[in-house]
């Protein structure tokens, strides 16, 4: 599929094991595995879906009768999106806490791999953290989330 007018709205539609899109009442095709990835302009682009706005790319996978959306992004973008929904307004030195600590879980829930029988790493809700998207994002956090990049909580066995 190409590309679609900036700020276009796309209907997303599961029947019959596939997900139907269309935009503006047209059709743009279907599958059973769509991927929808915003093009990147200026200070770049993202994704609404329901009330929620997404970075990067968003994944339609029918499922039963209706179909998974999953947010595909780096780590650190993910955890963006983590922090406000997990501690929310707090002094920056718990905030960075709470990145190292979610980093890490996250870090050692991929090994342990949760939803691969799902397809994704991550679900949105408490079971593996708390994940509302681009939309709840604060200055604050994501200085919280840059300020440890690449930080991780380890223990040593012996
Ligand atoms: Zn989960």
């Amino acid at each position: 599929m190409g590309p679609l007018v900036q700020g276009g709205q796309i209907e997303a539609v599961a029947t019959g094991g596939m997900v139907r899109l269309t935009a503006n009442g047209k059709p743009l095709g279907q599958a059973a595995r769509l991927a929808i990835d915003p093009v990147r302009m200026g200070s770049g682009a993202w994704i609404r879906i329901a009330s929620g706005q997404y970075r990067d790319r968003l994944v339609l996978t029918a499922r039963g009768s209706g179909f998974d959306a999953v947010n595909e992004l780096p780590l650190d973008d993910w955890l963006r999106g983590v922090l406000p929904a997990e501690i929310g307004d707090s002094p920056m030195e718990a905030l960075k806490a709470q990145a190292v600590a979610s980093r890490s879980e996250a870090v050692h829930k991929l090994e342990r791999a949760p939803h691969a029988a799902e397809g994704y790493d991550f679900c949105s809700s408490t079971h593996c953290q708390v994940y509302k998207g681009m939309g709840v994002e604060t200055p604050a956090c994501n200085a919280a989330v840059e300020a440890t990049r690449g930080q991780v909580l380890v223990v040593e066995a012996g």
